[in-house]
């Protein structure tokens, strides 16, 4: 089975920020959430892997491809679907599809024509392929990403927080084509979203401040914290006595009041009620709320 081996990988940027301090993670086809605060190094994973930039130590790699080294390798059974695909605005789907596919290297136009054709039609994109890119709504635009991320068949497929912009039926359209592919390739999916990894993925890391602090199956690491999570809605202005007193691991406005969610092995009186974990008090139990800027 083909595996991404990352090994303690570190980088520092100029400027003497640590983005990555000695990640080691190994991912199997399905889908992988790699979820983390903004900050937390997520992106500078990502672009590592994806041969855009370089580290100071480390190896990764991939079905014994040299990923730092061997990057044109790489290149061939890679898909990379930035964060935004916003660019080209005055060429249409089926042009610019057909450029990247040249870039690709599928020099055969028949082949190209059908590529490209097969791909604008797993995307939902066929009927608007003659519209320009600057015509597209936010979520067509993410499905013209996943669609030149596609070419060339990758083995490998990078997503780095996809969702932002887009309304509850695009996202879903998207969720549900990236969990397709999940099935048949490694499919890395970078994020802050919780409930992203939690509907998509069948493993994660979590990762803050550089580093691995968890690699669980989602299931797994909220089946964890079954009967230690506590919940009490309270007056805004007891927050701090709260805090004070229990491992306060989230709190939220609820009807003009607090739904604070405590960890506890025991009960721990004071009005407080069990209730379901969930991935959210998962991620907020391994990195404290307060830590999140
Ligand atoms: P995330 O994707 O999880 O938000 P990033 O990898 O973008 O995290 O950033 C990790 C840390 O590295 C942050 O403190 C960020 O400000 C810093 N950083 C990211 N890119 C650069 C860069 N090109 N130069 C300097 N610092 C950077």
């Amino acid at each position: 089975m083909k595996e991404l081996v990352i090994d303690k990988l570190s980088k520092t940027y100029a400027n003497g920020v640590h983005a990555l301090k000695g990640v080691s993670l190994t991912i199997k086809p399905g889908m992988f959430g790699l979820l983390g605060p903004n900050g937390a190094g997520k992106s500078t994973l990502m672009r590592t892997i994806a041969t855009l930039q370089e580290a100071d130590e480390g190896t990764i790699n991939f079905n014994g491809i040299d990923v730092l080294k061997d990057k044109h390798e790489v290149r061939k059974i890679l898909g990379f679907l930035p964060q935004e695909f916003d660019f080209y605005p005055k060429v249409t789907a089926l042009n610019l599809l057909d450029h990247f596919a040249v870039l690709k290297g599928i020099s055969n136009r028949g082949e190209r024509k059908d590529t490209v054709e097969t791909l604008l039609k797993k995307t939902n994109l066929w009927e608007h392929r003659r519209k320009k890119l600057g015509e597209y709504s936010g979520g067509m635009k993410q499905r013209f990403g996943i669609a030149q991320s596609l070419l060339g068949s990758p083995e490998l497929l990078i997503v780095d927080e996809p969702t932002a912009g887009l309304d509850p039926k695009e996202r879903n359209h998207f969720h549900n084509l990236l969990s397709e592919l999940g099935e048949n390739m490694i499919v890395i999916l970078s994020t802050h979203i919780v409930d992203d990894v939690r509907n998509l993925c069948q493993e994660m890391a979590i990762i803050h401040k550089g580093q691995v602090v968890l690699v669980e199956r989602p299931h797994d690491s909220v089946e964890k914290l079954q009967g230690k999570i506590w919940r009490v809605e309270i007056d805004k202005d007891d927050l701090a006595a709260f805090q004070d007193r229990y491992q306060v691991i989230s709190h939220r406005l609820y009807g003009g009041h607090l739904l604070l969610h405590a960890y506890s092995e025991e009960h721990p009186g004071d009005g407080f009620v069990e209730t379901e974990p969930t991935l959210e008090d998962v991620y907020f139990h391994t990195i404290p709320t307060s830590e999140i800027v």
